[in-house]
């Protein structure tokens, strides 16, 4: 599923391709990932002229002069700018531009396309309740937003209320990085913790969108990314030696998740 890099990528690549241009013609093969019924979702951004694209955590946020277009591509979904003669075999969605390019969107899985009107993007529940993007928040400001919580450090990280797009792929080398059990509770970490903390989630995801993304998700030319196993330091490595000390990588069940850690640079604390 795409994550912070993978959807950072594709909003910019998406505002620098789309911007200035007018969707013609909208053909939805699948309603039920719609907000409304098919005919008000087509009837909505018909004409739409597409004014930015943003992300919010594992969001696109399209605005355009009719309109906010949200996706949110779920497990497997893709978004590729391709010429209307060869759409992909699997698409769900299709906006087609005036001049002879088409917008194909797939969805696998919990993927979204959804509508707000203008000015009325607080009432869409799904993305007012997100948190700030992982990237955007200082030292400071995510050692505020953990100040004063309970439950666990990864629980937290993966709460898109409380910070957006991180997921399950990222989270595990955030948390080694961090030297952070994933259980840990937040009331026992020290200002150095989160510090390191803060850290570790901007190296994380800025060394994978150097590289273009994870190499199982997409561009918008349906280019892979060259982030791959081989830049993962414990996550889906049991068995395989800690990069740091050389301690056996395990994988544990935390809760209702699975965990790769480093038993001993990250500890269970309290
Ligand atoms: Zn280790």
């Amino acid at each position: 599923m795409p994550e912070f890099p993978e959807i950072a990528i594709l909003a910019r690549e998406m505002k620098a391709e789309l911007a200035g241009r007018v969707f013609s013609r909208i053909d939805v093969l699948q309603p039920r990932c719609l907000n409304m019924t098919k005919r008000s979702f087509v009837k909505a951004l018909t004409g739409a002229k597409i004014l930015d694209v943003t992300q919010r955590g594992k969001w696109l946020m399209v605005d355009t002069t009719q309109g906010w277009l949200l996706l949110s591509l779920g497990m497997g979904g893709e978004i590729l700018l391709v010429h209307p003669d060869s759409l992909p075999k699997k698409h769900r969605l299709v906006f087609y531009f005036a001049d002879g390019e088409a917008l194909a969107v797939n969805f696998w899985w919990f993927g979204y396309a959804h509508f707000a009107r203008s000015g009325r993007l607080t009432r869409h529940r799904m993305t007012a309740k997100l948190g700030p993007n992982a990237l955007d928040l200082t030292t400071a400001e995510f050692w505020q937003r953990l100040a004063g919580r309970r439950g666990q450090i990864k629980a937290f990280l993966l709460d898109q209320s409380k910070i957006a797009g991180i997921g399950n792929f990222y989270i595990h080398d955030i948390l080694f990085l961090a030297r952070l059990h994933p259980l840990r509770s937040i009331k026992s970490l020290t200002p150095e913790d989160g510090e390191r903390l803060a850290k570790a989630i901007r190296v994380s995801l800025e060394k994978s969108l150097k590289k273009g993304g994870a190499n199982y998700e997409v561009d918008l030319y349906g280019h892979k990314g060259a982030f791959s196993l081989d830049d993962i330091l414990v996550g889906y490595k049991p068995g395989k030696p800690c990069p740091v000390c050389g301690t056996t990588i395990q994988k544990i069940k935390t809760g209702s998740t699975m965990s790769f850690i480093c038993p001993q640079c990250q500890p269970r604390k309290i």
